[in-house]
């Protein structure tokens, strides 16, 4: 069958979460048995958002191929639960790379280079790429931004062009869009979706599908309404209104029987029956009061929870899955240094401190550390957070404050964290990251390998420092145990703490594997250690299907 393509654009505001809704169509086509995949096209200049500010963008989510990538790329890998690469994310930046270096290159024979058609072009060329680079017989393509920004245009030039080559009956286009409520006379307006549309048409573009967000109830003549003044079949206008939880968008997308009208329209019939039970109890369990436990999450970007997003996902994986409820507090590092908000760790039950790069609010996070450990509090490191509970210990270890890593000060007597030898030299800082999926070879007895099923797992990876070999027998001497090491035993990928309950914590970033339906080992052991602490009894109330995070496995579904 040709591959088919479901674009999806936004329409009136920004922030009312088309990602997740292309995320959860996703999930409606792979119930029904198709492969599917999911790209991302964002307008913005930069060539990737590895460089920009996590205030400005929020959490930069990576990939098994190192691919640094906008955190939708998150919701599709974690509703779809496929494993993307990176064709699947498009900025502007790329496509104007690539085209300007072929000018460069004398490529184009003396020809004037435009928007159209060489740059849009080159973005046909980078969405054909995903059906070609995963086997997806269903590509969704989600373009960043919403209609009428300038930035965004060469795409939908693009996509209008592609509906026409690709054939109407292999495309269609869903457009996302907010009904505002006016609190005075209680109404939901249709109007900002009507103009929004007719600005879609104006470009050549008309939807076929609009899924209108809402935080109030839609009523069925405001369906008719819209369905008249924007031209879609009434069926094909979605009332989606605000849900608890992100996991209930797929279910209730299933329950307006959009799965079906997309098949409809692509003339295809459904090859599998949807199963969503998994999904059924996590909503259910997500509504269900369960016992609380406290999360102290310390970070630098606490104001943007989105920073974090996936860290936050994997810990309500696991919360669900344990039946607990988890309520983080978001505490500022640089709060910490000044003796400020410390109550907030002292009430949590865990510790948390996730990935960052930069000096800011690092001996808050080493004071936070130092807290767990001296009292046995439950600590999970994440990357930095790894590298940070090394520095604490080894200033343990020598009773004074001089260990440190080279990222933040290049002249510590003790470079306890350090660049490999063989990055030493490189001057440009962008190409020394380690990045993507790298083996880990867990050492039995320890509690990493207590807590995952096998014996070597492969984890993704965003860092630049490493722990420094020469400091493995002073720490293991402190009590630090290596609990995972990559295969040639050159690198140390976990650590943790031998005379703690839980102290452990990774080189790489486990969150990014994590699954609603399959959450991350490490997060569900740290969870149970959390909630023992908390002294509650947390036992699986969603039995994980299969408590593996290879990504190849995830894929073979799709397949
Ligand atoms: N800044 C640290 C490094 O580059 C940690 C990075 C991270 O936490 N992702 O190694």
């Amino acid at each position: 069958m040709a591959t088919k393509y479901i674009f999806i654009t936004g329409g009136v505001v920004s922030s009312v979460g088309k990602g997740v809704t292309a995320a959860a169509i996703g999930r409606l086509l792979k119930e029904r048995g198709f492969a599917v995949s999911a790209q991302k096209l964002d307008p913005y200049i930069n060539v990737d958002p590895g460089t920009m500010s996590p205030y400005q963008h929020g959490e930069v989510f990576v990939l098994d191929d190192g691919a640094e990538t906008d955190l939708d790329l998150g919701h599709y890998e974690r509703f779809i639960d496929i494993s993307l690469n990176k064709m699947c994310n498009v900025t502007s930046g790329q496509v104007y790379a690539e085209v300007i270096g072929k000018e460069r290159r004398g490529d184009f024979l003396g020809g004037t280079i435009q928007v159209i058609p060489h740059i849009t072009n080159e973005i046909k060329r980078r969405i054909g790429l995903v059906a070609k680079t995963t086997g997806a017989e269903i590509v969704l393509v989600e373009i960043g931004g919403t209609v009428g920004d300038i930035e965004s245009l060469p795409f939908l030039e693009a996509i209008r062009q592609m509906r026409t080559d690709l054939g109407r009956e292999n495309s269609l286009c869903i457009h996302v869009t907010w009904l505002p409520h006016i609190g005075a006379t209680g109404e939901l307006k249709t109007k900002p979706t009507q103009h929004s549309v007719r600005e879609l048409r104006s470009i050549g573009i008309s939807p076929d599908v609009i899924v209108a967000r809402s935080d109030y109830p839609v009523e069925d003549d405001l369906r008719e309404k819209i369905a008249l003044f924007c031209d879609v079949e009434k069926r094909a206008v979605i009332p989606l209104v605000t849900a608890s939880t992100i996991y209930e968008v797929p279910l209730v997308l299933e329950q307006f029987e959009l799965g079906e009208y997309l098949l409809e329209r692509f003339g295809l019939t459904a090859r599998e029956k949807p199963d969503w039970r998994v999904w059924e109890q996590l909503v259910k369990e997500a509504k269900r009061t369960r016992p609380k436990v406290h999360v102290a999450l310390v970070g630098k970007y606490i104001e943007l929870h989105d920073a974090y997003f996936s860290v936050r996902e994997a810990l309500e994986h696991a919360a669900l899955s344990l039946g607990i409820e988890i309520n983080i507090a978001w505490v500022h590092s640089s709060d910490l240094e000044k003796d400020r908000n410390w109550e907030q760790v002292y009430q949590a039950d865990g510790v948390v401190v996730p990935g960052g790069f930069g000096s800011r609010g690092i001996e808050g996070k080493i004071k936070a550390i130092c807290y767990a450990r001296e009292n046995k509090v439950p600590y999970l490191g994440l990357c930095l957070g790894m590298q940070l509970m090394v520095v604490e210990l080894a200033r343990h270890i020598l009773g004074n404050d001089q260990p440190n890593s080279t990222e933040f000060d290049n002249k510590t007597p003790y470079p306890v964290i350090d660049l490999m030898p063989d990055q030493m030299d490189i001057a440009d800082m962008g190409g020394t990251m380690r990045l993507g999926l790298y083996p880990c070879q867990l050492q039995k007895g320890t509690l990493a390998a207590a807590a995952y099923p096998q014996s070597q797992v492969r984890e993704r990876h965003r860092h630049r420092f490493e722990l420094n070999n020469a400091y493995r027998e002073l720490l293991s001497k402190g009590g630090m145990v290596f609990s995972g090491i990559s295969p040639d035993g050159k690198l140390v990928e976990i650590a943790e703490l031998a005379d703690h309950p839980f102290m452990v914590a990774t080189q790489f970033h486990p969150e990014f594997l994590s699954r609603p339906n399959r959450p991350h080992p490490l997060f569900l052991a740290f969870l149970k250690a959390v909630s023992q602490h908390a002294g509650i009894e947390a036992f699986q109330v969603i039995p994980a299907e299969q408590l593996t995070i290879s990504s190849r496995t995830i894929n073979a579904k799709a397949r």
